[in-house]
């Protein structure tokens, strides 16, 4: 259910409301949007029919919330949620971060060779596993601590923030402690154990959706974080699984304008995962962007044939440098930016960066 409270409610009466609501075992959400004061109401929904919530002062209208996730609803929440991250990222407005890196850090040399490439570039977050989730137990499976340190090094120099993928509870201390944002792959998008301890961490929160996830599944794993206070979700869409085997995964791109319709989250798009080979990725990049994404994660590596995973869809930074190109003119069509680092993205520094690597 949501109560939305009138504009010149008080506190004490928000406070009335919430009290009596609690008091039957029901929890509350509060969202204090620009205009309106909105309350959340979780639990049974017979519970929740009992109170006759538009007889309370300083209420104007109660509504139910028809879908099964409800604090990630556009019903709950009208306005688009913008999540800021370091001092120059912002997911969910006008202008479209790229979080690009290795899909695994290999090691120091490489990972600053990696990032200083996307840096001169004028992307601004860096993305690279630490912790990564094989098919194999015989493949690489990623450098774990160190990488992590790597990572948060790169930061300090370059001030990217820095994502990663934390694959097990048990290492979501460490993982929190050096990056900006924690990634949930698509493995564990239905980790429900996973998924209520980010919930309950102050770092935004990048799920990927599970391969073989519906819309809902996706947005119910989004709702468990949102649910234990984590509100920093974003969402990204990574390609399922289909009959299809030319392309790793298929890319859902409906799923972005659709989940926009759905929910108030940032919505980004993973077009190196979802194809599996760099051909193809600048073409999807853009019809992401075209679709209203609001963020790209690409793999990025300055030297794809010797990655240690995943380097058949691994873009070079001149790759990187070229696509860039061809976003900004999609975004600007529909409205909107790619975001570059300040002082950064100057077509000399996409050439030094070319010529560098
Ligand atoms: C990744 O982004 O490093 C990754 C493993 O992606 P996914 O979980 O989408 O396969
Ligand atoms: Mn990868």
């Amino acid at each position: 259910m949501i109560v939305v409270m009138k504009p010149e409610h008080t506190d004490e009466e928000l406070r009335q409301l919430v009290a009596r609501v609690e008091k039957m075992g029901l929890r509350t959400h509060l969202s204090r949007g620009e205009r309106r004061t909105i309350v959340g109401i979780i639990g049974e929904r017979e519970l929740i029919q009992e109170i006759p919530f538009t007889s309370f002062p300083g209420v104007e209208a109660a509504h139910p919330i028809l879908q099964p996730y409800k604090l990630v609803s556009r019903e709950f929440k009208d306005e688009n949620t913008r999540i800021s991250i370091g001092a120059h990222v912002e997911l969910g407005g006008r202008a479209i971060p790229i979080i690009a890196g290795p899909c695994a850090v290999e090691g120091r040399e490489v990972l600053d060779e990696i990032a200083d490439a996307l840096h001169a570039l004028g992307i601004p977050m860096l993305r690279g596993g630490a912790f990564k989730p094989r098919t194999s137990p015989y493949s690489f499976q990623g450098l774990g601590e160190l990488a992590l340190k790597f990572m948060s090094d790169v930061r300090s120099r370059t001030g990217m923030p820095v994502v990663t993928e934390v694959m097990d509870a048990r290492d979501l201390l460490l993982v929190y402690k050096y990056a900006d944002v924690l990634q949930i792959g698509t493995r564990n998008m239905q980790n429900f154990k996973l998924l209520t301890e980010v919930g309950q961490v102050d770092k935004p929160v990048i799920l990927k959706r599970g391969m073989s996830a519906t819309i809902k599944e996706f947005l119910m794993s989004a709702e468990y974080i949102v649910s234990h206070g984590n509100e920093k979700v974003i969402l990204c869409e990574r390609g399922i699984r289909t009959f299809e085997t030319e392309t790793r995964n298929t890319l859902d791109l409906s799923a972005v304008p659709l989940l926009k319709k759905l929910t108030h989250l940032p919505v980004i798009v993973d077009p190196s995962h979802a194809l599996g080979r760099t051909d193809l990725i600048p073409a999807m990049a853009c019809a992401a962007v075209a679709a209203g994404a609001d963020g790209l994660m690409l793999e990025v590596h300055v030297r794809p044939h010797e990655a240690l995973s995943d380097g058949s869809q691994s873009l070079t930074p001149q790759a990187m440098a070229a696509l860039l190109d061809r976003l900004e003119p999609v975004a600007q069509a529909v409205g909107r930016t790619i975001l570059r680092t300040p002082q950064q993205g100057t077509g000399d520094a996409a050439k030094t960066a070319a010529g560098a690597s």
